[in-house]
C-alpha cells in the first residue's frame, strides 16, 4: 500500500488572480465568454451542455467500501476536512445558481455519505426554489447508502427531494458487510428503501458496483429481488476512479456479461435512453410474448469502463471544499471558493458566473474515451486523480 493520502495532495487550478484580482481565462478557453445573466446554455470544447452538477456535500463516510474508501487508506489518522474549509450551504446555492445559468437542469447531492450533513434538509429548501433558464424547477436528487434513510426519508422529501439512488451491492449479509467493510446489514438500507418509496421518492434507482469475485454471484439475485416493486437497479462497473483502490481490470465484470447472466434466468429487451447524456442502458423485463412489461419494471447498466460515454457527458462536480471538477478521473479542480467568498456582492456573483462558463467552454476531458491508450497506472504525487468520496460519483 502507498502512504497515507490526504485531499491536500489534490492540485487547484486558482480561478482568480490574487495580485490583479482579475479573472485570468483558463487555459483552453475561447477568447469571448458570455456576460450574464439571460438564458444559455454553454457547451465546452466537443459541443457538451452543461446540465447536470453534482455536490459533493461532505467527505466524510460511515462506510468503508473497499473500492471506494478503504479502511487502510481512511483510517482514524485520515485528513478530511475542517468545517472552515467546507462550503456553507448559503455558498453552494450561490455557485447552483450560475450553474444553473449556464443551463444546468439537475442537480444531485453527493459526497461521502451525504446524509450525515447536518441539516441538509436546508440546504435541499434553498436550491429546491431555483428555476432553469427556461423557468423550470430543477431535478434535485441525492446518492446515498441508504443508511440513515430510513430516518430521513420524510424530512428530505418536505424540503424539496424528488428522488433518491440508493447504493446496495448485494443481499447477502456476509458479501454486504466484506463490501462496506462496517458491519452494516442489508436489512437497514432495505428499510431505508422502503421508507423512501413510501415518502415518495421514487422512482427510486439502486446502484450495485460489481466486482468480479466479490459480489458478482449476487447480480440475479438482486435482479429477482427488485423485479417488479418500482425500483431501478443498475449494474456499475467498478471503476479505476481515485488513487487508493487497488483497481484491477480483472475485477471488472463487463456490463455485457451481466446482461449475459440476467437474459439466462430472466428475458429482457433492450430499451431507449430517457434522455440525452445518460449514463446507464436500460433493459426491460419482458413478457411471455417477448414484449417489454412496465409492470415488471427495468434495469440498467452502467459501462463506464468498457463502453465510454463521454461523448455526451454533460455533468460538473463540485466538491465538498468549492472545487469544480470537470471529469470524475480529473487530476486538478478549479478554486470557486476563493471566489465565493472573495465577494458576496452582485459583481462578484458575474464573476463566477463567467469564471465558471470559461472553464466549462475549455473543457476537453474524456478520459474513459481515452483510457486504453493512456499509461496503465495512475497518476501519482501532484497529479494524484482525486477520490470519488472527495468530489462525490
Ligand atoms: N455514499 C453515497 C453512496 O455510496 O451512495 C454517495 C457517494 S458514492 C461515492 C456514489 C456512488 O459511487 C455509489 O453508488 C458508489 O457505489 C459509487 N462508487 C464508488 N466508488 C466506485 C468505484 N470504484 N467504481 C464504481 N462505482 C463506485
Ligand atoms: Fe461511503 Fe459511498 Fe464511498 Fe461507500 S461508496 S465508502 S458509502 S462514499
Ligand atoms: Fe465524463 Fe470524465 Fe466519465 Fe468521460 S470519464 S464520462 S468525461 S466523467
Amino acid at each position: 500500500m502507498e502512504p497515507m493520502t490526504h485531499r491536500s495532495s489534490y492540485r487547484t487550478i486558482p480561478v482568480l488572480d490574487q495580485r490583479t484580482g482579475t479573472l485570468p481565462l483558463p487555459h483552453g478557453a475561447g477568447p469571448s465568454v458570455q456576460s450574464l445573466p439571460g438564458p444559455t446554455q454553454t457547451t465546452d470544447t466537443l459541443g457538451r451542455p452543461l446540465r447536470d452538477l453534482r455536490i459533493s456535500v461532505t467527505d466524510r463516510c460511515n462506510f468503508r467500501c473497499s473500492y471506494c474508501m478503504p479502511k487502510e487508506v481512511f483510517d482514524k489518522d485520515y485528513a478530511y476536512l475542517p468545517h472552515s474549509a467546507l462550503l456553507s450551504f448559503e455558498e453552494i446555492t450561490r455557485i447552483a445558481r450560475q450553474f444553473v445559468a449556464h443551463g444546468v437542469q439537475k442537480i444531485r447531492l453527493t459526497g461521502g455519505e451525504p446524509l450525515l450533513r447536518k441539516n441538509l434538509e436546508a440546504l435541499i429548501v434553498q436550491l429546491a426554489a431555483l428555476r432553469t433558464t427556461d423557468g423550470a424547477p430543477l431535478d434535485i436528487t441525492l446518492t446515498t447508502n441508504g443508511s440513515l434513510l430510513a430516518r430521513k426519508a420524510v424530512a428530505l422529501k418536505a424540503a424539496g427531494l424528488q428522488r433518491v439512488t440508493v447504493s446496495l451491492d448485494g443481499l447477502d449479509d456476509a458479501v454486504f458487510k466484506k463490501m462496506n467493510d462496517v458491519e452494516f446489514p442489508v436489512s437497514d438500507v432495505l428499510e431505508g428503501i422502503r421508507a423512501a418509496q413510501a415518502a415518495g421518492l421514487g422512482p427510486i434507482k439502486v446502484n450495485m458496483v460489481v466486482k468480479r469475485g466479490t459480489n458478482d454471484h449476487e447480480i440475479v439475485p438482486m435482479a429477482r429481488h427488485f423485479q417488479g416493486t418500482g425500483v431501478v437497479l443498475r449494474f456499475i462497473e467498478y471503476m479505476d476512479v481515485g488513487a487508493t483502490n487497488g483497481w484491477r481490470m480483472d475485477e471488472v465484470l463487463p456490463s455485457a456479461q451481466v446482461i449475459e447472466r440476467l437474459q439466462a434466468a430472466m428475458p429482457l429487451v433492450a430499451l431507449e435512453a430517457s434522455a440525452p447524456g445518460e449514463t446507464a442502458q436500460r433493459w426491460g423485463y419482458a413478457n411471455a410474448q417477448g414484449q417489454h412489461d412496465p409492470q415488471l419494471g427495468e434495469v440498467g447498466v452502467i459501462s463506464s469502463v468498457t463502453q465510454a460515454f463521454c461523448a455526451d457527458c454533460n455533468r460538473a462536480r463540485l466538491s465538498t471544499e468549492g472545487q469544480l471538477y470537470l471529469c470524475l478521473f480529473a487530476s486538478q479542480g478549479y478554486d470557486l471558493r476563493t471566489l465565493v467568498r472573495g465577494d458576496t456582492s452582485h459583481s462578484g456573483d458575474a464573476a463566477l458566473a463567467q469564471a465558471i462558463g470559461s472553464i466549462w467552454q475549455g473543457r476537453t476531458d474524456r478520459y474513459s474515451l481515452l483510457r486504453a491508450s493512456l499509461p496503465n497506472e495512475a497518476p501519482s504525487g501532484k497529479a494524484r486523480r482525486v477520490e470519488m468520496s472527495y468530489i462525490g460519483g
